[in-house]
């Protein structure tokens, strides 16, 4: 069943705490079409985009956040950068006035790369509830 294969993809990406394909993202050894980029954040877009617009943003420096479940009081400020990018993303793509913005945790929560990232979706009518 749909529900059966979702369970074994979450099980197959589980946070391990290892290197993930973000890292070499940001050191710009994998090619990725940047929307935006500071010195804690960078933006680009997602290989498989589920809206016209979809962005990814993350922080330049992982620190323990594998996920927003690991999220400490040291990380308030970064956690709030990202949000800040994400509206910035927003008004870059032209979507400004109706986006939505996702954080996948866990396996449950479908998140498959185990590098916090702020997922920002617009150019069509969202619908809800999310699936
Ligand atoms: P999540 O499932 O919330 O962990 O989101 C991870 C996202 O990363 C997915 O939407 C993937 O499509 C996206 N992704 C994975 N690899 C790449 C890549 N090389 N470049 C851009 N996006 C990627």
């Amino acid at each position: 069943t749909n529900e059966e294969a979702a369970a074994k993809t979450a099980a197959a990406t589980a946070d391990t705490g290892g290197p993930t394909i973000f890292d070499k993202i940001i050191a710009k050894e994998i090619p990725s079409s940047i929307v935006y980029e500071d010195e804690k954040v960078l933006a680009f877009r997602d290989i498989n985009p589920q809206a016209p617009v979809h962005v990814l943003v993350i922080p330049k420096l992982r620190d323990g956040l594998t996920g927003l479940d690991k999220a400490e009081p040291r990380h308030a400020e970064i956690l709030g950068q990202l949000l800040y990018a994400a509206k910035v993303v927003a008004e870059k793509e032209g979507v400004a006035d109706g986006f939505r913005v996702v954080i996948n945790n866990g396996a449950e929560g479908c998140q498959s790369v185990y590098h916090l990232h702020v997922h920002v979706l617009g150019g069509r009518q969202m619908k809800w509830p999310p699936g």
